[in-house]
């Protein structure tokens, strides 16, 4: 490897690959090319602390030995995660990467559940989904439902403001991929289309950039549970923004249930007033002006419990609902399916819950068994 990073070179982390620091370990996220590389958290150290110094002031300080100090910056430049400047004038060129997040759309994500006769009227839900410049819609329908029922679906949404249709339901199996595929192509903003209970898994896109996704599965939700899984994990400057100050899965997120009744998120059991009684949108909109709808929206996960520690919060989606501790400190009365501590899935070889690890709750309050952490982490990491 030809080094770029020479003694009298100026070091320069990339500002659209921040780094995130865990309890156990870092990442650094890699928004452009939406991958991610975890790091130990004394390299995450060493970047946040040295941007713009001189490479041999680095290699001189008392930081880390001087060998591991190199290791870093060969896979800091392999990884293209920073550059090394001639001077420092060049350095102080180089904006940081600026995490205000905000967005046209008041609501940005709906939940919509349906059915095949509607019993509120789809104009209408278009009607107020435009309004609050809604433009990412999940659509959940239990019933089998047939082509006509999709294509008309379809038809309703294709002069609003929508551009990402996702939508969970079952097509009778009558109906073969093909046909649904040309569907799809005819209607590009309908980007997933799952059918569920099928006989089999398999998944087909379209050319208009859809996926068609049969699925065995029956897509219960069920809200004591985490919804966050390895594969869930979203990287882009998007979430990274917004996960800085807000609720990934509650900010600006509307629910409308399949009998008209309005939530500010589906598995709430406040319902803040029918689709069916709404007469115009001012009134969906005082609704969503609400403060206890928008209870949740400005939770952000630097500022709860467990998931503070952890290297995923600013890309993980999480559905298990905040609570508050005596001390105004948020928690989560479930566990998420990561456990930080010991950077560990449920299901990996050697996997410990919380409890396990020697973290426990008591009242909503964390409490570390130090000793117990340890043993958990060296029975795992050596
Ligand atoms: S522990 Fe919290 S921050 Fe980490 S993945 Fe789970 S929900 Fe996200």
């Amino acid at each position: 490897m030809i080094h770029q990073w020479k003694p009298n070179k100026y070091f320069i982390p990339i500002s659209i690959c921040p780094t995130v620091k865990g309890h156990l370990r870092s990442i650094v996220y890699d928004m452009q090319r939406a991958s991610f590389s975890f790091i130990p958290n004394e390299m995450e150290e060493m970047i946040s602390r040295f941007y713009g110094h001189r490479v041999s002031d680095i290699l001189d300080s008392e930081f880390l030995d001087r060998e591991v100090i190199e290791e870093y910056m060969d896979f800091l430049q392999e990884k293209e995660y920073a550059i090394w400047l001639d001077n420092v004038e060049q350095a102080n060129a180089f904006t940081s990467l600026n995490t205000t997040w905000d967005s046209p759309m008041f609501i940005t994500n709906a939940v919509v559940e349906i059915t095949q006769k509607p019993k509120y009227g789809i104009d209408k839900l278009v009607n107020i989904i435009n309004h609050l410049n809604c433009q990412n819609i999940q659509i959940k329908c239990q019933d089998e439902v047939g082509i006509v029922f999709l294509s008309e679906l379809f038809n309703s949404f294709s002069r609003s403001v929508v551009k990402y249709i996702e939508i969970i339901t079952r097509i009778n199996p009558v109906h073969k991929q093909d046909e649904i595929i040309e569907l799809m192509e005819k209607h590009p903003r309908v980007k997933f289309l799952i059918s569920c209970l099928s006989d089999s898994s398999i998944t087909y896109n379209a050319d208009s950039g859809g996926v068609l996704v049969y699925s065995k599965s029956k897509f219960i939700i069920d809200p004591e549970k985490s919804l966050v899984f390895q594969q869930n994990l979203i990287n882009n400057i998007e979430l990274y923004t917004e996960s800085q100050t807000h609720h990934t899965y509650f900010n600006r997120k509307l629910f409308i249930g399949a009998n008209g009744d309005i939530k500010n998120f589906p598995e709430a059991e406040m319902v803040f007033g029918n689709l069916n009684n709404v007469s115009n949108v001012n009134e969906v909109m005082r609704m969503v002006n609400r403060e206890d709808f928008q209870q949740y929206w400005n939770i952000s996960k630097s500022e709860t419990i467990v998931c503070k520690e952890c290297e995923l919060r600013n890309m993980c989606i999480d559905n298990r609902i905040p609570i508050k501790n005596n001390n105004g400190e948020w928690y989560h009365k479930t566990e998420c399916n990561y456990n930080p501590y010991i950077a560990k899935w449920k299901g990996d070889v050697g996997c410990k819950s919380l409890v396990e690890s020697g973290i426990e709750f008591n009242n909503g309050e964390l409490k570390i068994d130090e000793v117990a952490l340890f043993q958990a982490k060296q029975s795992i990491w050596g």
